[in-house]
């Protein structure tokens, strides 16, 4: 039997317009076929990654939170799952596989993993979408990223959200760097584009979710962070100082033993948007001895989930 969904809380990080709101949500779902095929969680059952059920429970923790905006990593079920369902329920989406997907190499495979971004089409008009293959030293990479630029309708307000997925393991932090570096050019020219055609009096806030792969001490964060878009890291506050970013986004057993790390990353223009809560994380105890994903839990890495809000109200 399934144990009950891991309880989790939002903890209260600004005090903007509670009715306004914008809920994010930043996710690597785990591929099936990885997690199936390439993986090795060692000491996570085989049966609990079986994907009639493990759909379910991938939905169920997207509809706890009922994302405004949702950044996927790893999504190899947008065809036959999260595209169809997503749209029953509101969502308009977009999806960019990884050009050489190693979903590719698992045995019955249900097509290449990538990036997915899904918004809530009562909330947001799409204004454009740009696919994006990373590249690092001129050189174009597996790696891809979505950026799309939404109107709210309510208020007229076009704001850009980009979804990523860097490159993984130890030994590649120069071209992860590299990558993060052709992101955030990308992202400049996008948004630079878009207060042209809008004759846009300030600068287009930004919303960048990703499994950056990355720690925090990874020349990719120090770039973000510093960079001329004035970004901020949402998951900070959630620290007593405010600067420190969570002990872990995921939290696996490989035959190499623990893999205990702050991959995943919410980045906010801080002059536009102010964070109002965050979603807490499990706790090791909660978690469990056997780590992720498990009976309890779908992915290896957990959900952030964040409520922003435009620091500057307009009627
Ligand atoms: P990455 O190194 O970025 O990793 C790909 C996936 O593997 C990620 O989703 C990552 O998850 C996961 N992963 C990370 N660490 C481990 C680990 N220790 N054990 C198992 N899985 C792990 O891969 P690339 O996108 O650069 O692609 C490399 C792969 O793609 C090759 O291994 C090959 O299979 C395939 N490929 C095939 C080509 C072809 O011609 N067919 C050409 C190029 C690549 P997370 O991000 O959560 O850590
Ligand atoms: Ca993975």
């Amino acid at each position: 039997e399934r144990p009950a969904h891991l309880k989790r809380a939002f903890v209260q990080t600004g005090h903007g317009d509670a009715r306004r709101t914008i809920r994010v949500m930043q996710w690597n779902v785990l591929a099936q076929a990885l997690g199936e095929g390439m993986d090795n969680f060692v000491q996570c059952p085989l049966d609990a990654l079986n994907w009639p059920e493990r759909k379910y429970m991938i939905l169920e923790e997207i509809l706890t939170y009922k994302p405004d905006i949702l950044c996927l990593q790893e999504v190899d079920h947008y065809f036959d799952m999260f595209q169809p369902v997503l749209a029953t329920l509101g969502y308009q989406s977009s999806f960019c596989p990884k050009p050489w997907s190693p979903c590719l190499d698992v045995e019955n495979n249900n097509g290449p993993d990538g990036c997915a971004l899904f918004f809530n089409h009562k909330r947001f008009q799409l204004v454009n979408t740009t696919h994006l293959r990373l590249s690092a030293m001129m050189l174009k990479t597996n790696q891809v990223a979505i950026v799309a630029a939404l109107r709210c309708r309510s208020t007229g307000r076009v704001f850009c959200v980009g979804v990523t997925h860097l490159k993984a393991r130890s030994g590649w932090e120069v071209l992860r760097s590299a990558q993060g570096s052709d992101l955030l050019r990308n992202l400049r020219n996008i948004t630079q584009k878009i207060e042209t055609e809008e004759n846009a009096e300030s600068a287009i806030p930004l919303i960048v979710c990703g499994d950056f792969n990355a720690e925090p001490s990874e020349d990719v964060y120090r770039n973000f962070a510093t960079s001329s878009l004035g970004l901020d890291s949402a998951y900070k506050l959630l620290s007593t100082d405010g600067k420190t970013e969570p002990p872990y986004t995921t939290w696996k057993i490989r035959p190499s033993g623990e893999s205990c790390h702050t991959l995943d990353y919410v980045w906010y223009s801080h002059r536009a948007f102010d964070v109002n809560a965050v979603l807490d994380f499990p706790t090791a105890e909660q978690i469990g001895p056997n780590r992720l994903p498990s009976y309890n839990y779908p992915s290896d890495h957990l959900s952030l989930v964040c409520d922003f809000c435009f620091t500057d109200p307009v009627n």
